[in-house]
């Protein structure tokens, strides 16, 4: 699970994931409506650019890249609700 409101796009989870999991997309205009105050103004910063758990069926919960997340996104969730 990757929570829309902390992600900057910096990439630390493309690096560390050994099974590729993630890319990086734009947010959509509902993800955007969806946001908070904060996240709009974050989002906004950096184009409106964040990763996506793309491939979480491949996720083996190792664990790395909610360790190398500078904005503390990221936690481990079912493969059912990932996003
Ligand atoms: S927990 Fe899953 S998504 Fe995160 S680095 Fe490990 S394999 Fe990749």
């Amino acid at each position: 699970m990757i929570d829309r409101n902390r992600c900057e796009a910096k990439e630390d989870c493309l690096r560390v994931c050994p099974w590729n999991v993630f890319e990086i997309g734009v947010l959509s205009r509902g993800e955007r409506r969806q946001l908070s105050w904060i996240g709009m103004l974050k989002a906004f910063g950096h184009g409106h650019r964040q990763a996506y758990a793309v491939r979480a069926a491949d996720c083996h919960a190792c664990g790395l890249c909610v360790e190398a997340c500078p904005e503390k996104a990221i936690r481990l969730a079912s493969a059912a609700r990932a996003g």
